[in-house]
């Protein structure tokens, strides 16, 4: 029974007396804004506010808000077979997304294993890859990332992550990677920032130059990349002819290939996955956020037939133990589907166009602007950095009251430092593009 005075506490208070929020810091814990529903692009909120969701909730909503196709397959599903244990029983909704996911997925990936989020699709990533030597006999200890990746927040996809102040408190717990530079041109007026002509830019060929030395090596089991952009540390972008260079050379030593496209999957880039733009494919997929439309909690992590093979053997210790109570959820499953159907229409395709050359527009009317200090933009993914004066980071003031200032607007922006970048659902129209483009105008016009 819920006593009067219990009754009478706001959403909100109720909020800070029970709940932990991720990413927030405790005395900012009353910042939290109550949302009763959410439809489209939009975010509504107790007292009356319409707020324009432009990231798509952390880059997960693909069709907007409580879509109806989407909240149907759920529902249906969920009066079906609601879950039921992965591991010896299988059910239509994971079959039928596993079936659609390699009709879809760059070809030569040819088996799919579930879990249930980015962080997961990475761990599972990385302990196949492991696996796959130790099954062959095989030692090889060594793994490469690229500086500023983010993998998600577990113990192994921390460790393959940017060493940050985020993972500060855990350092002593990662285990020991091989980071090498990020592949672009940090210089304005070399190359153009992310040429794809590898050979213009020594900055470039620098790194591909490690990158070949640690190959070489024969000691490294895999590379993870988050391909053509990298989310977390403020949407950077570089080329694929670039990262082809880097594929063909891990490929040539024998080095696992691991395409971190929990971020880029599912259209953000232009295309369904960031991979499809390289000539050289990669052996393993993390997929999360677009999965399921932003809907469910779901990961996918694919892998070719070669990868397999190892783990093909009467040997029982050559089983792949690794396993989530809710793995392959068939609500998730069933969203994941009817994500899919929309995603496949030429309806959304368009839609992603459309977004494309509206930001591609937007930015050549910013480009001289002098408070413009970068800018960037690929498929629906357009970042701006604003030049402020200070240094910037994820923590200090100019994050902040950039964030503010697009709430004070209804618009909910989440800067990476200096970085304002929109990454919205398909179903974003002109008209609200435009709204987010006049809001950065402004500021940009505030901060000259
Ligand atoms: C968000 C993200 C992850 C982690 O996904 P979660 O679902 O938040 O655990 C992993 N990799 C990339 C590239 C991401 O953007």
């Amino acid at each position: 029974m819920l006593l009067p005075s219990t009754q009478a506490k706001t959403l909100k208070e109720r909020d800070q007396q029970a709940i932990w929020h991720p990413f927030t810091p405790l005395p900012d814990a009353d910042q939290v804004i109550s949302l009763t529903k959410a439809e489209g692009v939009y975010l509504y909120t107790s007292d009356g506010r319409k707020i324009l969701d432009a990231i798509s909730s952390w880059w997960v909503n693909l069709h907007g808000h409580s879509h109806p196709h989407i909240a149907e397959a759920v529902y249906k599903q969920a009066t079906t077979l609601e879950h039921v244990i992965f591991a010896g029983f299988t059910h239509e909704p994971a079959v039928q997304l596993a079936e659609r996911l390699l009709d879809t997925l760059p070809s030569n990936q040819d088996k799919i294993f579930y879990s249930d989020n980015g962080s997961t699709a990475v761990e599972v990533a990385l302990k196949m890859a492991f696996q796959y030597w130790y099954n062959q006999g095989i030692s090889k200890k060594k793994v490469i990332a690229l500086n500023g990746s983010y993998h998600g927040d577990t113990f192994g996809a921390m460790s393959v992550g940017d060493r940050s102040p985020f993972t500060a408190p855990f350092n002593p717990y990662l285990f020991e990677v091989a980071f090498v530079d990020f592949p672009a041109c940090q210089k304005q007026d070399c190359c153009g920032g992310n040429s794809g002509e590898t050979s213009v830019c020594p900055s470039v060929n620098e790194v591909i130059h490690s990158f070949t030395a640690l190959a070489e090596s024969g000691e490294v089991a895999a590379f993870i990349y988050e391909p053509l952009i990298q989310g977390a540390s403020g949407m950077r972008m570089y080329a694929p002819e670039i990262l082809d260079t880097m594929l063909s050379v891990a490929r040539k030593h024998n080095i696992l290939c691991i395409a971190d496209e929990v971020m880029t999957g599912f259209g953000r880039t232009g295309r369904l996955f960031a991979s499809e733009y390289c000539r050289e494919l990669p052996d393993i997929m993390c997929l999360s956020k677009g999965l399921t439309g932003g809907t469910m909690a779901l990961g996918v992590t694919s892998c070719t037939a070669e990868v397999m093979q190892p783990y093909h053997s009467d040997d029982l210790m050559k089983t792949f133990f690794h396993g989530h109570s809710f793995t392959a959820n068939p609500l998730a499953c069933a969203a994941a589907n009817a994500s899919l159907d929309l995603l496949l229409t030429e309806d959304c395709q368009a839609n992603m166009r459309r977004i494309a050359a509206k930001h591609e527009k937007f930015m050549e009317q910013i480009t001289a602007h002098p408070a413009v200090e970068a800018m960037r933009c690929k498929g629906v993914i357009l970042a701006i950095e604003v030049k402020t004066g200070t240094e910037t980071s994820y923590f200090n003031e100019v994050r902040n009251s950039l964030y503010t200032y697009f709430m004070e607007r209804n618009l909910l922006l989440r800067p990476l430092g200096n970085v304002v970048y929109i990454l919205p659902p398909y179903v974003i129209t002109n008209d609200e593009l435009d709204t987010i483009y006049a809001a950065i105008y402004e500021l940009l016009e505030k901060v000259r």
